[in-house]
């Protein structure tokens, strides 16, 4: 799972710049970077529309994140999404799914695949979930969190590979995302951050193989 706090700027976008010009013109001299992060997204064009309910990929159950938990964008417009980021809940999806919804948490991933395969969204891909700890990943990745502990290898069943690298398959299809370890990082592999998920027990070779075999067969 992402920390709290950690989305905070470690590198100012250009969105921000323009925010930043914006309010020079207005007089402001300096705005504190916390000011920034609340108004670049403001930004007339950066909302695509949004259907209450949709899901990017078929089948997933739809269930929104708390709207503190990720920030509104436009990608791959804005954006180019080149990463996708695998995460272990360590907890039940319960558990996720209430942190996920509690503004005070912070961060929150975009699905959360569970032991027996189903899968759960909770934002948008075109929005940037705060999942990674990292600003840059954040905005050009895509976070799966997966149902269990990483020190329980028991709790990545069959079915969690499976839905898991379908949905990985049809995000790497629809981005033109390579499928290797280059592009399909664990969140440990993510700079900066003190997390070890999804932890020695993902096992990677299979997941790749899974993923490579499921976009074979789509196309
Ligand atoms: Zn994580």
């Amino acid at each position: 799972m992402g920390a709290r706090k950690n989305d905070s700027d470690r590198r100012i976008g250009r969105r921000a710049l323009l925010v930043g010009g914006a309010a020079a013109a207005v007089g402001t001299a300096v705005l504190a970077r916390e000011e920034l992060a609340h108004l670049w997204w403001r930004l007339p064009g950066v909302e695509k529309s949004r259907v209450e309910g949709a899901v990017d990929f078929r089948g997933a159950r739809w269930l929104a994140a708390s709207s503190a938990n990720f920030r509104w964008a436009d990608r791959p417009d804005d954006y180019s999404i080149d990463r996708v980021v695998i995460h272990v809940t360590q907890g039940s999806y319960a558990s996720a799914v209430k942190v996920f919804q509690d503004p005070d948490h912070r961060a929150a991933a975009h699905y959360i695949v569970r032991k027996d395969g189903r899968v759960t969204q909770m934002i948008r891909e075109l929005d940037v979930a705060f999942h990674a700890g990292n600003r840059d990943y954040n905005e050009r990745s895509i976070g799966i969190e997966h149902e269990g502990f990483v020190d329980r290898p028991e709790d990545f069943t069959d079915a969690m590979y499976t839905a898991s690298a379908r949905l990985t398959a049809e995000i790497c299809r629809r981005y033109g995302i390579p499928v290797d370890r280059e592009h399909l990082i664990g969140h440990v592999e993510v700079p900066g951050t003190d997390h070890t998920d999804p932890g020695e027990h993902w096992d990677w070779n299979r997941y790749l193989k899974l993923v490579r075999a499921t976009r074979t067969a789509a196309a």
